[in-house]
């Protein structure tokens, strides 16, 4: 079988794999991105961009039905609370640009973050 993909870019005629949609982001929205890579290839979407925005995902589709916007702004709406590098729990964290990440990876020294590295 072969490997699924989608339209993707906003050249006509090019296609994207899974891989190429999750190297945009950080690991930890791998899965984010399956969820959503899914629903465009079952109803045959244009993917035009996937980028990180102000912490959150961003996935921008061409000409979607409202099932796939739905699962879409699902995703992205998750993406704030998940750590972009690691997948764990996280929320948008300010630096000189926005990230959303876990305790662990915001270099925080709060109690949490002690817990996490004792574990
Ligand atoms: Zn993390």
């Amino acid at each position: 079988m072969s490997e699924k993909t989608v339209r993707y870019g906003y050249f006509e005629g090019r296609t994207g794999t899974l891989k190429d949609l999750q190297m945009c982001v950080g690991d930890g929205w791998k899965d984010l991105i399956e969820t959503c890579f899914n629903t465009c290839v079952k109803h045959n979407v244009h993917v035009s961009q996937v980028k990180e925005k102000f912490g959150g995902l961003r996935f921008y589709v061409g000409g979607a039905p409202q099932e796939v916007h739905d699962i879409i702004d699902e995703c992205e709406r998750l993406s704030y609370k998940t750590c972009e590098l690691c997948g764990k729990p996280g929320k948008p964290r300010e630096g000189g640009w926005i990230k959303t990440l876990c305790d662990e990876h915001a270099g925080g020294c709060d109690e949490y973050c002690t817990m996490l590295s004792d574990m």
